[in-house]
């Protein structure tokens, strides 16, 4: 019989996800957690482990043209901390999975060893295996994390209140804008004799893209504080995409404040000279590698003492959808690639 054919793009990625992970019961009672957040959650017995992989593929997720093998293995440990971070927990276990394409050299892949190793360092995780094997089609890099939480202080996406207040750490949009000047600078290298990249003053940006902080510090600081947050994700698709997982998880909308959306001089500075607008790099950039979180109204002021940490908006009702508020008092609608407009 024929089954027909359903392209991949009528799904979109979450819908496919969706799709492929729904029928599988869970068959084992240590199983808190399965698919759907930033990492599954598994009984450890006094506390809960967490448990989250990540993959990334030259060509789709990184061009080794101008993103230094160092950087890479930093930030391929970074981007799998930040699903731990999400759930409130902290990591401790790595393992690493590459397949290694015949064009890198044993030189190359201690380069991308020693930035692993460098955020080993950075962020106390200890590298505990992986596998190795060749790949016909570029580098490709498989990131799975271990991470503990303690059981009352597990955060999924699905707690978000009515009246919680929304907050970020750090800044957002910055990576997209470095992302940006490294294209810019990739394809003036292609059509120039003289190639000299242009990145002076552009610092910040390019670290944020090359280099990123995963945000232990804010959840170290939210543990001291005694503060759990009701809900929280790691910012990886930009903040639209993210705050919209949020709701949906929770079954809520959200009202955020454009103005109050942190986004750095710099970024701004690029988006101007590349006639790009910096909002739409917050909203719909990714690679930012920060934290969305909701706390109680309660909270408001424990977590301004924290420093870091920007409130940007609070949660609605699911009827009131998810919305952006212009510095006019002007209404937009929260829209993202893979989710209905609601
Ligand atoms: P993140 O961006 O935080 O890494 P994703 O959006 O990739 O998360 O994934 C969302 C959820 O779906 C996670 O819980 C993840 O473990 C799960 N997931 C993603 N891809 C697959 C897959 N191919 N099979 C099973 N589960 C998956
Ligand atoms: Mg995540």
């Amino acid at each position: 019989m024929d089954k027909g054919r359903t392209e991949i793009a009528e799904l979109g990625e979450f819908g496919l996800i969706d799709r492929l992970t729904k029928d599988f019961p869970v068959r084992n009672a240590g199983t808190v957690k399965a698919a759907g957040d930033d990492a599954a959650v598994i009984d450890a017995g006094d506390r809960y482990m967490l448990f989250s992989s990540d993959l990334m593929l030259e060509g789709v997720d990184f061009d080794l043209v101008y993103f230094p093998l160092k950087h890479l293995g930093y930030k391929a440990v970074v981007r799998g901390i930040g699903d731990i971070l999400a759930m409130n927990g902290l990591p401790e276990q790595l393992t690493v999975s590459i397949g290694v394409s015949a064009k890198l050299s044993v030189e190359d892949l201690d380069e991308l060893y020693a930035g692993i190793r460098g955020a080993c360092e950075d962020y106390r995780v200890d590298l505990v295996g992986g596998d190795t094997t060749a790949s016909v089609n570029g580098l490709v890099i498989g990131i799975s994390v271990v991470g503990f939480v303690a059981k009352d202080m597990i955060t999924y996406r699905s707690g978000a209140k009515v009246n919680d207040l929304v907050c970020i750490t750090g800044d957002l949009g910055a990576a997209y804008m470095g992302l940006h000047l490294l294209e810019r600078e990739k394809r003036a290298f292609a059509g120039n004799d003289n190639p000299q990249p242009q990145f002076e003053g552009y610092e910040y940006i390019l670290r944020r893209q090359l280099k990123p902080v995963a945000p232990i510090d804010a959840v170290h600081s939210l543990h001291s504080a005694g503060i759990v947050p009701t809900s929280m994700i790691d910012i990886t698709d930009g903040l639209a995409s993210d705050v919209l997982q949020i709701c949906k998880s929770s079954d809520c909308g959200v009202r955020l404040y454009l103005e109050r959306i942190p986004i750095a001089r710099e970024t701004h500075r690029m988006a101007e000279e590349l006639k790009a607008d910096p909002v739409v790099a917050a909203l719909n950039g990714g690679d930012d590698h920060e934290l969305l979180f909701t706390v109680p109204v309660t909270r408001q002021g424990e977590i301004a003492k924290i420093g870091g940490i920007d409130i940007i908006g609070h949660i609605t009702s699911p009827l009131a959808g998810a919305r952006l508020v212009t510095p006019d008092g002007g209404e937009i609608s929260v829209t993202a690639p893979g989710f209905r407009d609601r």
